[in-house]
């Protein structure tokens, strides 16, 4: 009986797994450009760079993608800090899971509290976070933050209360709006946030050369 029944998990396992495929291929159209749907955006794809925390580019092209509504949704954002003269920086949107499994494999198991269990797939693996900042539309520079991005310190919390007083304002300016439009903070991260209802979005592994491909 017990055979049986691992047998039969396995079996189980499979079939979801393949669901999961032919669901993720079919979601996989809903991932938007984000310049083509904003042109406005900046971007500073920093895992396009040496400038991430491996110190070596982890992608092929400096390209950011979101599920529509979310791309919809960071559009109303942007046009928001238009009126103050600032704008959203884009730093990390899509990643594709064979990327967090390689950050995984790369950082050291002190440290992995700050990436993604490959296992589980990211928020990022779905298309439905996004790691940003503010600039400032006139110099093109980023605004004073607590802490500079990929900061695995305390420095990068929500309530550290460190810093200065602007860095401090800039970083509740970016929070009341990503909330306003249907984006969650994370606590230990100040420049990420997820989509409300992330959970439905498939984990994908397209890159981002195949998704170029698509309409
Ligand atoms: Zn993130």
């Amino acid at each position: 009986m017990r055979l049986v029944k691992k047998l039969s998990l396995a079996l189980g396992s499979i079939l979801t797994l393949a669901f999961c495929t032919t669901t993720g291929l079919a979601q996989t159209a809903d991932l938007v450009e984000l310049v083509k749907l904003d042109p406005t955006l900046r971007l500073d794809i920093r895992y396009a760079s040496d400038r991430n925390f491996l110190g070596f580019p982890v992608y092929e092209q400096a390209r950011a993608f979101l599920q529509r509504e979310a791309a919809e949704s960071l559009k109303k954002v942007n046009a928001e800090l238009h009126e103050e003269g600032l704008g959203l920086l884009i730093l990390d949107a899509y990643r594709p899971h064979s990327v967090t499994q390689l950050m995984w494999d790369r950082t050291p198991p002190s440290k992995r509290d700050y990436v993604a269990d490959p296992k589980k797939g990211s928020r990022h693996n779905r298309g439905a976070a996004v790691d940003l900042t503010i600039i400032d539309l006139e110099t093109g520079k980023p605004v004073p933050m607590p802490s500079y991005y990929d900061d695995f310190s305390q420095k990068a919390h929500h309530d550290y209360q460190g810093s200065t007083e602007l860095a401090r304002r800039n970083r509740s300016k970016l929070k009341e709006l990503m909330e306003k439009h249907g984006f969650e903070a994370l606590s230990n991260e100040w420049w990420h946030y997820d989509f409300k209802g992330w959970e439905k979005y498939p984990i994908l592994n397209k890159q981002f050369s195949e998704l170029s491909q698509e309409p």
